[in-house]
């Protein structure tokens, strides 16, 4: 909620890409994921681009990236994102975009400041994406030129409003288009604290499909397999109304929680999947919290 609060405050001025409240909102993220201590990707944290927004001006854009190394360096890249930017300010009006979408950043951040203590397989890029509401602009320079080469790039996980639980429901959306991810995520669902569903991705009339709803889009369409986390669109969404005190942080600590479990599951299937052995350390991990009971007295 302090990130949250942080992005969501007047200063930042709606974080549209290009305005001050824009480059406010990057300042303030560069400085939080220097604070966990990953490397960045490159040079720097700040991968800058250009595009062309709708008025047909020439704007730039900036994504911000970290780098979490995983315990085997051989696999391939997990990218968890989020988008900071918001839609700025309209009318004199500041659209804070809590839900939408400082509560994904508040949690990929979260994830990137536990990533090292927790057992990941894969190395996972933190990045948060500039310019969503400009037509997926961030996500889609990061795809047409990767940090890496792009057949590194196994999987996009996605955060766009994961706050806003008002009938206490989450979905993971883009497993009809990735089936065999499904079997990571059902336990998942089982044991979450959340009502988890599955769904948003059906391309048939009358379907809300979210396939290209978000940053998510952008990898879909360079073939790379996503899940999208998100709510259902709420009475606030792309609303000066979007304010933090609209959060219900039990929701969204559960929400983040079941978030990184369904992280944590997919990593140890497509681990599974490469066919490698888990490794020595991870195997230790498991003996160890195996319960003993030559130990019960
Ligand atoms: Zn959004």
């Amino acid at each position: 909620m302090a990130t949250v609060k942080a992005l969501a405050a007047p200063e930042m001025e709606g974080r549209r890409t290009g305005t001050a409240g824009g480059h406010k909102a990057r300042s303030w993220l560069v400085s939080a994921i220097e604070e966990t201590g990953l490397s960045a990707i490159g040079s720097d944290y700040v991968l800058p681009f250009r595009f062309r927004s709708r008025n047909g001006e020439q704007t730039e854009g900036a994504n911000i990236a970290a780098t979490c190394p995983g315990a085997d360096p051989s696999l391939p890249v997990i990218v968890v994102s989020a988008h900071y930017d918001h839609l700025g300010v309209r009318d004199g009006q500041i659209y804070p975009g809590a839900d939408d979408n400082a509560s994904g950043v508040a949690t990929v951040l979260e994830l990137a400041r536990r990533c090292r203590r927790l057992p990941f397989q894969h190395t996972t890029f933190f990045v948060f994406f500039d310019a969503e509401e400009q037509g997926l602009q961030g996500a889609r320079a990061f795809v047409s030129s990767p940090p890496i080469p792009r057949e590194r790039l196994t999987l996009n996980v996605n955060l766009d409003m994961v706050a806003r639980g008002d009938a206490g429901e989450l979905y993971v959306s883009g497993l009809r288009h990735y089936p065999s991810l499904r079997g990571a995520l059902e336990p998942v669902a089982a044991r979450s604290n959340v009502r988890l569903l599955f769904g948003h991705d059906q391309a048939t009339a009358g379907a809300d499909d979210w396939t290209f709803q978000s940053d998510h889009g952008a990898f879909h369409e360079a073939k790379i397999p996503f899940v999208y986390f998100g709510v259902e669109d709420h009475a606030d969404y792309h609303k000066p109304t979007d304010a933090p005190e609209k959060i219900d942080p039990v929701f969204f600590q559960r929400a983040a929680e079941t978030i990184l479990d369904a992280l944590m599951a997919l990593d140890r299937q497509l681990a599974s999947r490469s066919g490698r052995p888990p490794s020595a350390f991870c195997f230790l991990c498991f003996v160890l919290i195996q319960p003993n009971p030559a130990f019960r007295t």
